[in-house]
């Protein structure tokens, strides 16, 4: 949600603090802005609302404003319209303060009567405002310096921030805080920068230093500086080295990032399998968990939101199926305000693409607090999840842009299959004819993948029919209901479509009063235990007008009887099924995106990680 960036260097910092912004513009935003400051002389900020290319177009592609040091910021609104009085840089009323910022400061009401009663006034409805003030304020008041009075701040500030702030009497030096809000600083040949995520610098760097919660620091045209909340500088921070290239964060020749990421399924699904399967053996010990440990667990607990909870109802179907452990999996959200025992010899693992997922660290904070192991599956490495988490079993999915979540998904699944099956056999409840079987399917995986996406003509031809819908209930038994659920939320998400999964048996208690002529239906039939049930209540949607859309294996040639339209998907081990159905659900949900003139990669309202509550 939102992105900051920060330069001081030798160039001119608009276009830099441009450049990484647009890098930024995944995450979602309404509202643009920047601050450019050449030296001594005042700082000149200039915001605009809706999409960057205002700004852009506004600041003459940044050769407007001269400068080489300054801020950025694109504004995902949660206190005020996205308005440019609202639209970040903000700042004191003498400048002495200037500022942009990330999260959300909880308790800004407090903090603003405080100010208020210290003679200052608001020109936003900004919480922004208010931290920049109080800076401002604890400045003044002690005469220490920016990091004393941003520490000051801190202490006071409860909530989410990543901060990066100009000040009057420091030219050619920005500074910088975080608490719960994703903030990277990295030095180049040409400056130093700090940013939400590191699309932003790449093109100048690839090494990069994590904050953590509660320090700030400060970036000059050469050197990066860290201190902790007592003010003591911390000398022996180490940066890590991306390994992601320029090139990773544009589009090629795709239309969208959202196709480009499908297409690049195959590849990253077997990048991923690479680190964990070696010669047939499912190896974790990248991640630090052993065997001895994995043998001992009989219940795991997953956290997660969104598409990443998706993959964890999938986890949960499986591994209690072929791994004898008992699995609960709940929405971070939820998990996170409620209280229940947690039983001995317990796992939690925490799914989130970003690592950066606010709720999802917060669940691995209060199982941490209870003493529950922690294993993060997080396709950022070092994100915040990662490194709160006892154990990585990270996703090798590359940098994922587009809002709605593709390839980190079916990698997410990759490594949760990986993990069930080698639970199974720890436990003795996979034997070797099974797991054989397992393996060498979790192997044909990117080639059937590939083989899916070929077809993606069929799939955009049947893609059309959605566009006049406006309600589409997503039905399946068994794996096939956890493929519903990602599938209804790729299709809402990106087409405004009202989509909904429904267990396939539950349709009769409630669903089917909705169904008519205006209602499509897309069921799920690929597991074959469960295939006659489902194709019975796919034949009672006709039946009742409305269109069914059929997504089953090759060979279940007799479901045209039961739909209108039929999506075939290649055979493989039945468990490992939903790895393949839900490409076909991804591409149906991008062209039915595109024939609705939607850009799926920058859905209304939604952001990319979601770092506020
Ligand atoms: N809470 C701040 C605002 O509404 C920052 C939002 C953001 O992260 O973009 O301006």
């Amino acid at each position: 949600m939102c992105g900051i960036v920060g330069y001081v260097g030798n160039n001119d910092a608009a276009p830099v603090l441009l450049h990484g912004l647009a890098k930024l513009e995944y995450r979602g935003y309404d509202s643009a802005g920047i601050c450019v400051r050449q030296n001594n002389l005042e700082p000149v900020i200039v915001k605009a609302e809706g999409k960057l290319k205002n700004l852009i177009d506004k600041t003459d592609s940044g050769k407007s404003l001269v400068g080489t040091s300054g801020i950025g910021h694109t504004r995902w609104a949660t206190h005020g319209n996205p308005t440019v009085e609202n639209a970040h840089p903000h700042h004191s009323d003498d400048y002495n303060v200037i500022g942009v910022h990330n999260g959300i400061i909880e308790n800004y009401q407090e903090l603003k009567d405080k100010l208020l009663r210290n003679g200052y006034t608001f020109y936003s409805e900004t919480d922004t405002e208010v931290i920049i003030k109080l800076i401002d304020y604890y400045c003044k008041k002690y005469k220490k310096g920016p990091i004393d009075a941003i520490n000051k701040a801190m202490v006071r500030a409860r909530g989410s921030y990543a901060l990066a702030i100009m000040c009057k009497n420091y030219p050619d030096q920005i500074w910088f805080a975080k608490k719960g809000s994703p903030l990277i600083v990295a030095k180049g040949n040409d400056g130093c920068y700090l940013a939400s995520d590191v699309p932003a610098i790449l093109k100048y760097t690839k090494n990069v230093y994590y904050p953590e919660d509660y320090e700030c620091g400060v970036i000059t045209k050469d050197s990066i500086k860290f201190y902790d909340l007592n003010g003591d500088e911390l000398k022996n921070k180490k940066s890590v080295l991306i390994e992601l290239d320029a090139d990773s964060a544009d589009k090629g020749n795709y239309p969208h990032f959202m196709i480009k990421e499908i297409e690049e399924q195959p590849e990253v699904i077997q990048k991923t399998l690479n680190y964990y399967l070696k010669n047939d053996v499912i190896d974790l010990s990248s991640t630090g968990l052993t065997d001895d440990f994995l043998a001992n667990i009989r219940n795991i607990y997953i956290y997660a939101c969104g598409s990443a909870y998706h993959t964890g109802v999938v986890a949960q179907y499986i591994m209690e199926e072929i791994s004898g452990v008992n699995v609960r999996v709940e929405l971070a959200s939820e998990y996170k305000y409620r209280e229940y025992s947690q039983r001995p010899q317990s796992l939690v693992i925490a799914i989130s693409q970003s690592g950066e997922t606010k709720d999802t660290h917060e669940s691995v904070l209060k199982a941490k607090e209870r003493n529950i192991p922690t294993l993060s599956i997080c396709n950022v490495q070092k994100s915040t999840i990662s490194r709160s988490s006892d154990y990585n079993m990270y996703t090798y999915a590359g940098l994922e842009i587009a809002v709605a979540t593709t390839k980190a998904y079916s990698c997410q699944l990759i490594n949760l299959y990986l993990l069930a099956i080698k639970l199974g056999r720890l436990n003795g409840t996979i034997n070797d004819d099974l797991y054989n079987e397992l393996i060498s399917d979790l192997k044909r995986i990117p080639s059937l993948v590939k083989e899916i996406i070929e077809e993606k003509d069929q799939i955009q031809r049947i893609a059309q029919n959605l566009v006049p819908m406006k309600d589409v209930f997503f039905i399946g038994r068994g794996l096939d209901y956890t493929i519903c659920l990602e599938g209804a939320l790729k299709l809402k998400e990106i087409t405004y479509i009202n989509a909904n999964a429904y267990a396939a048996g539950e349709l009769k208690h409630g669903t089917i009063s909705l169904i008519d002529e205006h209602v499509g239906v897309i069921a799920l039939d690929t597991q074959s235990k469960l295939y006659e049930k489902t194709k019975s209540n796919m034949v009672e949607v006709k039946a009742r007008n409305g269109k069914v859309l059929a997504v089953t294996n090759y060979g279940n040639y007799d479901v045209d009887s039961a739909s209108n339209d039929q999506i075939y998907v290649p055979k493989i081990n039945e468990y490992l099924t939903p790895s393949l159905a839900i490409i076909s659900l991804q591409m149906l949900a991008y062209y039915a995106s595109i024939a609705k003139g939607i850009n799926p990669d920058k859905p209304r309202n939604l952001a990319k990680s979601v770092t506020v509550e």
